[in-house]
Parts: C-alpha cells; structure tokens; sequence
C-alpha cells in the first residue's frame, strides 16, 4: 500500500517534465528503486496506471531498475554495492550499510511523444477568451 505516495510524486515530477519537454504522450519511464525501499514494482504498476489515467503519461511503459544498497567496510573502508554477503571484497573484514543508500525511488529518464508543433494556442482558451466581460444579472 506504501508505494501510492510515491506513485503520485511520480507522476507528478513526469507530469511537469511532459509540460516542459510539450511531450504530448509519455511513452517510457525510466526509474531506479532502492532494494531497501520495499516498494514492489507490480504495485507501483498497477497504481501508476490508474493515477495517471486521462493524464499524458496514461499507457506509459514503466521501466524499473534496482539500486542496491552500499556498504562500507568496517576494516578497510572499501564502498561496494550490496550484492550477497556484508563481507569486504578487498580484505573479507564486515562491512556496514551506509545510510540512505539503496532506499530512493527516482526517475533516471522520461521518453515522450508528439512534441508539440504549431500548438501554441489551445482552442480550449482561445474560445474562453471570447467569454470574458459577459454581465450576469
Ligand atoms: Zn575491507
């Protein structure tokens, strides 16, 4: 259930990016989850593709990398990425896990569509515009 916040900010950081870049559709979004984080990517799919409903990033492929955790060797302070053990690949001495390492979920890339071409106007408010100074009475 934890992952819904986080689907949100995503969406919301694609979001703005989509307006920027005039993607008309995003496409692809490229992001990096913490191992340590707990946050399931199926979840994360499934959440992602009913927020993002209506929205230019609806039918996004999400794309997902795993970020490993980093230790630190307690004997001789070599930084490897957690892959099995806690032991120090240089001098087999235990390493400890540096804080923060491993626990984000970031967005490494977004890939859009239909780069917006002679759209500067959108009918939607060139008709409002016509709209406005009307009395009520
Ligand atoms: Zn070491």
């Amino acid at each position: 259930m934890h992952e819904l916040p986080a689907v949100l900010a995503l969406l919301d950081t694609v979001q703005r990016e989509a307006r920027q870049n005039q993607f008309r559709r995003v496409s692809d979004i490229y992001c990096t989850i913490g191992e340590l984080s707990g946050y399931v990517e199926e979840c994360i799919g499934m959440y992602f593709e009913s927020a993002s409903a209506g929205t230019a990033a609806e039918g996004a492929k999400l794309h997902f990398r795993r970020d490993p955790a980093m230790l630190e060797c307690t004997g001789c302070g070599y930084r490897f990425p957690h892959q099995k053990g806690f032991d120090c690949p240089q001098c087999g001495a235990p390493a400890r896990l540096i804080r923060g390492t491993g626990t984000g979920f970031t967005i490494e890339r977004i890939v859009g569509e239909g780069r917006a071409e002679s759209e500067r106007t959108d009918p939607a408010s060139a008709g409002k515009a016509q709209s406005t100074g009307g009395q009520v009475s």
